[in-house]
């Protein structure tokens, strides 16, 4: 450490030491890791059992029996895999898929392509469906890219449903009749790891294939497992697949003896532990409740994000409501240094935002997922205007009292 510190540092932390205001609770407003309720903490934190019986069994059972209603498949199989979100992507590829195989990757934002390149080191080969970094996926520019696959060279059509660089939600049900009028064969895996909890989704309703979601958004448990569901058509092309890997090999995790071959190998223990609670509290709340609270929290901040907005300044990424997440919403700031604002949230009042990713030019994101409420969220929207008007950005109104008036209107 240098013995003479930058004078601006220095300075700075003095200001903090004396007049800064951000004792006290933290608040992480990124879209995931999300906020982790006090019971999934506690219920996470004990010593380590038996993993071949007793308690960590049940927790397990407990765990595989709630998956499927969480994505509304009873008929899907649930895998659960030690790793993130990308452990999940992997296993959906490798389990389904054989070299040479072609995927198509649809483009609104960031994840689905680099969930297509990801699948490109596997040995399938990668195409990307362009899309926009303001939209949905186009229905109809699918089914024409399938109706023009005439030897059915494309074995899956990969999207997501909300990416969270862009904040925008795609429609599933569109773009599975848009598979269906093409008339082709491709299996549809949708990547709900941020949307699921959130959002509504009906794996079966909807016709999906594979599912692949991660337990640190909507879910509400730390990060480190993941979840691939995979309905009869995915089950089917396991079969056929050439690009299957031991770890991840569904065959062994489907019906094991004994149940350490779930997870192949020993189970993640604390998380299998968050896990039941999570589902425990998911289904206390219901999942539909849920999908409600986060469509009126959503509304809460595109009411202050609106309140707020003036030309060249700030302004919703995803001008069109119905394309709009309901669990994480990406704020462009025009003018208005996003970067500069995020410290001074940081730095000012201990509120963490999502940073820009990609080439949007100056943006934020707020992660509104899983355990929030009107005060935690008034309290990000409140600091973010707090941080606006320090910074001298001009401002259409308040976003604080749009938003409180919208959340009131729940107010019995
Ligand atoms: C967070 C996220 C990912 C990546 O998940 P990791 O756990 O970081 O691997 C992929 N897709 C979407 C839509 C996400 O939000």
């Amino acid at each position: 450490m240098s013995t003479n510190p930058d004078p601006d540092t220095a300075s700075a932390i003095a200001d903090q030491a004396i007049g800064g205001l951000a004792n006290g609770l933290e608040t992480v407003a990124i879209p995931g890791p999300s906020i982790v309720p006090e019971r999934i903490r506690a219920a996470m934190n004990r010593p380590m059992p038996d993993i071949y019986a007793g308690d960590l069994v049940d927790a397990s059972d407990t765990v595989f029996a709630g998956l499927p209603g969480l994505v509304r498949s009873p008929e899907a199989q649930p895998f659960v895999v030690i790793g993130n979100g990308h452990a999940a992507w992997q296993m959906a590829i490798c389990n389904t898929l054989s070299r040479g195989d072609t995927v198509l990757a649809c483009e609104s934002g960031r994840f689905a392509v680099a969930w297509g390149e990801q699948a490109a080191v596997s040995g399938v080969k990668s195409e990307t469906l362009p899309g926009r970094d303001d939209g949905p996926v186009d229905p109809a520019a699918l089914q024409a890219r399938l109706a023009d696959d005439r030897d059915h060279e494309i074995k899956a059509v990969l999207v997501v449903q909300t990416d969270t660089a862009t904040s925008v939600r795609n429609d599933i049900p569109a773009i599975r009749a848009a598979i269906d009028a093409a008339g082709h064969p491709a299996l549809l895996m949708v990547d709900c790891i941020a949307s699921l909890g959130c959002e509504p989704y009906e794996m079966t309703g909807w016709g999906v294939d594979v599912t692949v979601a991660a337990s640190q958004k909507g879910i509400m448990v730390p990060p480190g497992v993941a979840f691939v569901w995979a309905g009869p058509k995915a089950l089917e092309a396991y079969h056929r697949a050439d690009l299957r890997v031991g770890y991840l090999d569904w065959g062994p995790r489907i019906d094991p003896e004994v149940h350490y071959y779930l997870y192949a190998g020993t189970p993640p223990v604390p998380h299998l532990y968050g896990l039941r609670e999570a589902l425990a509290m998911i289904a206390e709340e219901g999942l539909e409740a849920r999908w409600h609270r986060h469509t009126r929290l959503a509304g809460a901040v595109w009411a202050a994000v609106g309140a707020w907005s003036t030309d060249g300044g700030i302004r919703l990424n995803i001008a069109e409501p119905a394309h709009r997440s309901t669990a994480v919403t990406t704020v462009l700031t025009g003018d208005i240094d996003s970067e500069e604002l995020r410290r001074r949230c940081q730095t000012g009042a201990g509120v963490t935002l999502g940073s820009a990713i990609g080439g949007l030019g100056n943006h934020f994101r707020i992660g509104h997922m899983g355990h929030l409420n009107p005060p935690m969220l008034l309290g990000t929207l409140g600091t973010i205007e707090a941080a606006l008007v320090s910074m001298g950005a001009p401002l259409g109104g308040s976003g604080v009292g749009a938003a409180a008036a919208h959340l009131g209107a729940d107010f019995a």
